[in-house]
């Protein structure tokens, strides 16, 4: 039996972002940890990360900011905070239809100028492991890949590919975290003992990373000529493309990682002739061969994977009290909210949060684990499951709604509210996911009910007074085509709310 005292062991599965903190957060508590993980360690310069060129840039934001800040560790929590590059909002790139030029719109993130953070997924990693390798009761096992696993028994089978001839071993646990990402090995063990349901949904589209290279010989960091940025360091830049979408996230170098999203059928079409690659992103994405010159575009689509996007959902998350799966093992999600891995670093706040809640401690007993995990799954199911149903509409939203002037309408009057009435408690939807750790699932049901109170509100007060302004601009613009002389006084006032109304859409 394993025991319950002291020296409870507690077995995290993968050392990405999610089971390093995981581990973090265990190691703080007094258990006695041990990481294992499939790969080599991050922090050797000989490995490549899996699945990624050179390392991903991702988002880091409220949610993932405040669990790492729960770690306690705030020498951990500056220098993470310290290598990342605040974004303050998007920048659309376009070109105009009617001169043909070129154009940048800044849309800020939030209205407070609340700033999202540019990070580097593999340096925020190997921080985390740096932080785990100085504590005592911290043990490594790189090059082990998790292969077996009974949650009854609480004994776990790992493949040591550490040599060249690889071995098995068995070891046993009090307590699996499993955070062994999308494709979990924890998470398909666990389905043997506990009646999960189980949904995940390839999106039929692809991703893959190009790179935008810094200027020449520049060592400014601003947005000036001089700055290495070629673009503003400041934003995420998006080129929306309707059904496709390219972006581009910062990096402290100078360069910008981007990648393209596009339908499995786009990618066929490409691979098909490639040195098609830059014609494609002139006419879909213009001013991107301005950035990163042709022949460097056409390389990087041949060389680079085209990788799938799954999103996943389940529940529950536990076995009695011997296991629970975390991140992007228990919720893989498409990227478009940025909060893959935010959600998951959030997992492991709430995930302890219940723990010390039923006095979990390495000398209590299972049952108040059994009951702390209880608690994790209920309360953690449909937080999951609406981050995941609200990344995959953000795509739609990036690609496309981001140009929509109902979009950016709605966009102005909750920013409005949210400024000038902050009684009554609104907010963007943007901003309650990335900037507050406000439960997901309320995030949804606050967002819908600020959408239903805004068509009341134009229903009721708006729509019968752009019936009225329209009447009139209706009648004079009549009157002053027979010459009777217009809206009189009323003209510049009618002109402006004519103006007005075409602005945002209600009239051309
Ligand atoms: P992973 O990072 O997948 O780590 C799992 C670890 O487990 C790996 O180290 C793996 O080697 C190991 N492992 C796997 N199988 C086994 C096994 N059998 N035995 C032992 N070890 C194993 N998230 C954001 O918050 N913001 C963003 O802006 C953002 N952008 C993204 C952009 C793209 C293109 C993509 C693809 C994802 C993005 N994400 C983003 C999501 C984010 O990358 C993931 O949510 C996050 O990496 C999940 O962390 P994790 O630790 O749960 O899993």
């Amino acid at each position: 039996m394993p025991s319950q005292h002291k020296s409870q062991r507690y077995v995290v599965v993968g050392a990405g972002p999610v089971g390093s903190l995981a581990a973090l957060y265990a190691a703080k508590r007094g258990f006695q940890v041990e990481i294992y993980e499939l790969r080599a360690d991050l922090r050797d310069p000989s490995t490549t990360p899996l699945n990624f060129t050179k390392s991903i840039n991702l988002a880091l934001s409220e949610r993932g900011i405040t669990a790492i800040k729960h770690a306690n560790e705030p020498a951990l929590l500056k220098s993470v905070m310290d290598s990342t590059i605040p974004m303050r909002g998007r920048m659309i790139h376009g070109r105009n239809a009617a001169t043909g030029e070129l154009y940048e719109a800044a849309q800020d993130y939030d209205v407070h100028g609340r700033a999202i953070n540019a990070a580097d997924r593999g340096g925020l990693n190997k921080q985390l492991l740096d932080c785990l390798a100085d504590m005592p009761n911290v043990r490594f096992f790189f090059h082990h890949k998790l292969t077996g696993a009974d949650f009854r028994r609480q004994k776990a089978w790992f493949e040591d590919r550490s040599s060249s001839t690889p071995k098995e071993t068995e070891i046993s646990f009090d307590f699996m975290i499993g955070a062994d990402g999308a494709h979990s090995a924890a998470r398909y063990h666990m389905m043997k003992y506990t009646q999960m349901d189980y949904q995940q949904e390839y999106i039929g589209t692809l991703w893959c990373e190009f790179q935008i290279m810094p200027r020449p010989g520049k060592t400014a960091t601003d947005n000036s000529p001089d700055s290495m940025f070629k673009i503003s360091p400041n934003h995420l830049h998006i080129w929306p493309g309707k059904r496709f979408m390219f972006i581009a996230i910062p990096s402290e170098d100078g360069t910008f990682t981007c990648t393209l999203f596009m339908p499995d059928e786009g990618y066929a079409k490409l691979d098909a002739d490639p040195s098609q690659v830059p014609a494609f992103f002139d006419e879909y994405f213009p001013g991107v061969t301005d950035l990163i010159p042709p022949t460097e575009l056409v390389a990087s689509f041949k060389q680079n994977p085209h990788l799938p996007l799954i999103s996943i959902k389940c529940t529950p998350y536990h076995f009695g009290s011997s296991g629970v799966i975390i991140g992007d093992a228990a919720h893989a999600m498409v990227p478009f909210y940025g909060q893959g891995m935010n959600a998951g670093l959030e997992d492991v706040r709430i995930l302890f949060e219940t723990l010390d809640k039923h006095s979990v401690t390495p000398s209590s007993t299972p049952q108040s684990r059994a009951a702390a995990l209880a608690e994790y799954t209920a309360t953690r199911t449909p937080d999951a499951h609406a981050i995941n149903d609200l990344a995959l509409a953000n795509y739609v939203e990036m690609r496309a709604s981001v140009l929509s002037r109902t979009y950016q309408l709605r966009k102005s009057l909750e920013e409005f509210l949210s400024v000038h009435v902050p009684q009554l408690g609104w907010h963007t939807k943007y901003s309650r996911v990335s900037f507050s750790n406000e439960r997901y699932s309320h995030v949804i049901a606050r967002s819908e009910y600020q959408g239903r109170m805004l068509s009341r509100m134009f229903v009721a007060v708006l729509l019968p007074a752009v019936a009225g302004v329209a009447w009139l601009v209706a009648r004079y613009a009549g009157a002053a085509r027979r010459g009777g002389g217009g809206g009189g006084v009323f003209q510049p006032v009618l002109d402006l709310v004519s103006r007005g109304l075409a602005r945002v859409g209600l009239r051309r």
